[in-house]
């Protein structure tokens, strides 16, 4: 089984790529179960066609006794989708929502016989629970999404410093960095330039493309709404090269100063 976690910045493009991703390893043929970890609780929309009304917090919040059924939706393909959800806006924290969550899909042994789960994970702070897939060892093939922004690296570079710190203890190493295109100046050079500085590799640079947004208002993945389309084959090869990825490496991130130069080395 692959453990997969996606990281990347809020608003980056994790969900989705990575709906676009299990679309992808279904029709694969692959048994594939992709959990939201993000407060937003709309990583599976794509999947579901419709938001998750039922997140694994708001059954922990409303009912005693929970079932697998409470908690795992089928979305696209027999996609077993789980939303951990998040506390009321303004109280709690998020990450300790996931911790609860997490452990109920263990619980209920909801994974069985899967080929590939997939965590959609907030990144933007390594808090505790946001590192949980890592650090518990949920996930251990490790991808992070960004575009050539600044703020986006920086979030990259701080979670690639988590997956340091937990893959000196385990077995969680970085796959790669997965570049989605903003559309910046030397865009896909200075991803190139910014996963070998952390000892990984650029597994592939997704073109900004309006056909995402008129597939994601129709409440669908791009594989889906436009198989044919050129976009749909950039997720079908980045499933098969993570699916094969032998390069998985422990990260070392840069300072801040470190990835100020090089961003002003290209965007400039
Ligand atoms: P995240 O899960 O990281 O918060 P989303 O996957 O929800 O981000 O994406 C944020 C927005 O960006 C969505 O409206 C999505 O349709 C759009 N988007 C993501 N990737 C692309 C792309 N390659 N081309 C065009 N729009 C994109
Ligand atoms: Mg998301």
């Amino acid at each position: 089984m692959k453990k997969i976690a996606i990281y990347g910045k809020g608003g980056i493009g994790k969900s989705t790529t990575t709906s676009n991703l299990s679309a992808a390893f279904s029709e694969a043929g692959l048994k594939v179960c992709q959990i939201g970890c993000d407060p937003k609780n709309d990583s599976t929309r794509l999947l579901l066609g419709k938001i998750c009304s039922q997140t694994v917090l708001d059954v922990v919040r409303d009912k005693d006794e929970i079932t697998k059924e409470d908690i795992m939706h089928l979305g696209y393909n027999n996609i077993k989708c789980i939303e951990a959800g998040g506390p009321e806006p303004g109280v709690g924290c998020a990450g300790r929502g996931i911790i609860v969550a997490l452990e109920k899909v263990k619980a209920l042994d909801i994974i069985d016989d899967e080929d590939v789960i997939i965590y959609d994970v907030l990144g933007d702070v390594v808090c505790g629970g946001f590192a949980v897939p890592i650090r518990e060892g949920y996930a251990t093939d490790i991808y992070i999404v960004s575009s050539g922004e600044l703020m986006s690296l920086y979030a990259a570079n701080n979670i690639a410093k988590g997956v340091k710190r937990f893959a000196l203890r385990g077995g969680v190493r970085l796959g790669g960095i997965i570049g989605n295109s903003r559309n910046t100046p030397n865009e896909k050079q200075l991803l190139e330039e910014f996963a070998k500085r952390l000892h990984t590799r650029l597994v592939a640079f997704i073109p900004r493309d309006v056909i995402v947004n008129k597939a994601e208002n129709n409440r669908q993945t791009v594989l889906q709404y436009a198989p044919e389309s050129a976009q749909a084959e950039v997720y079908r090869q980045l499933g098969r090269d993570i699916m094969h990825n032998e390069e998985l490496s422990v990260p070392t991130p840069m300072t801040f100063e470190e990835l100020e130069e090089l961003v002003a080395k290209y965007g400039n």
